[in-house]
């Protein structure tokens, strides 16, 4: 059995696995995500900080939701604005932007591409030969 600190309220309780929150956070932060969500898609233009103040929810659990992907930004919500954290650019939802997200994904994928450059740098070497060849003629 996994006993852990509920990172809300510091309560212990059985870890899932899944949530770093005890069975009673969860439910509250589960009702607290559908006010936020029903809020925003009522409101489309609205502030963070007005929904923050309607919903009564923390402006910090607001942006975890975006951050997580749960929550995106519906319409042109000028005020509610969540920024790529690698390029400082305005995004609806998640952590980067699209662009940096890609760049990201490839950087994941460097490992292979080492290898695939490497036999790219063989064939380049084939290439070379195959003009120089012409060039003599
Ligand atoms: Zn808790
Ligand atoms: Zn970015």
């Amino acid at each position: 059995m996994d006993i852990r600190n509920c990172k809300e309220c510091g309560k212990l309780f059985q870890y899932d696995g899944i949530s770093k929150l005890c069975y009673q956070c969860r439910r509250r932060d589960d009702e607290d995500f559908k006010k936020v969500k029903e809020y925003v898609y009522d409101h489309p233009g609205a502030n963070i900080t007005i929904v923050s103040e309607e919903t009564e929810v923390s402006e910090d659990k607001i942006l975890r939701y975006l951050r997580e992907g749960k929550l995106e930004i519906v319409g042109e919500s000028p005020g509610l604005v969540l920024d790529c954290e690698r390029c400082g650019k305005a995004i609806r939802t998640g952590r980067y932007c699209e662009e940096c997200s890609r760049e990201i994904e490839r950087g994941l994928k460097s490992g292979f591409d080492r290898f695939a450059k490497k036999r790219e740098k063989f064939r380049e070497k084939d290439k070379m030969y195959i003009t120089e060849i012409k060039k003599k003629r």
